[in-house]
């Protein structure tokens, strides 16, 4: 049963990544993400991918979801260790931390940000 979902969350998480790298790199990358065989590939060097650099914060998401896959961490929060939600994960496939995590970092945004307005 959790390997089934498991592997559902990865399709999908495939799915999303492909839409972000086009040709050769996507090849790599599914090739990679179907072998596990991530020796093929070493996207922070691929030209195709410094060519998306409006999509920036896309990849670098991608990019950490692709180390968690690697890493078989893939859908545990960074913070905590604790599961994200599958919810979350079909919602927001590269999401790296749980919504409480989440929630707890936004909000220390939002201070910092006030900080910065009142000291500058
Ligand atoms: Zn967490």
């Amino acid at each position: 049963m959790l390997i089934n979902h498991r592997e559902e969350i990865l399709k999908e998480a495939k799915t999303e990544i492909s839409k972000y790298i086009k040709g050769e790199t996507k090849h790599l990358v599914e090739t990679a993400l179907d072998d596990g065989d991530w020796s093929v590939i070493d996207l922070s060097e691929d030209i195709s991918l410094k060519q998306l650099s409006t999509h920036r914060e896309n990849l670098l998401k991608i990019d950490e979801a692709l180390r968690k896959l690697k890493e078989g961490t893939y859908g545990k929060c960074e913070d905590c260790g604790e599961e994200i939600s599958e919810k979350r994960l079909k919602v927001i496939p590269f999401a790296i931390y749980c919504i409480d995590c989440k929630e707890k970092r936004e909000q220390l945004e939002v201070i910092e940000r006030k900080e910065v307005l009142v000291l500058g």
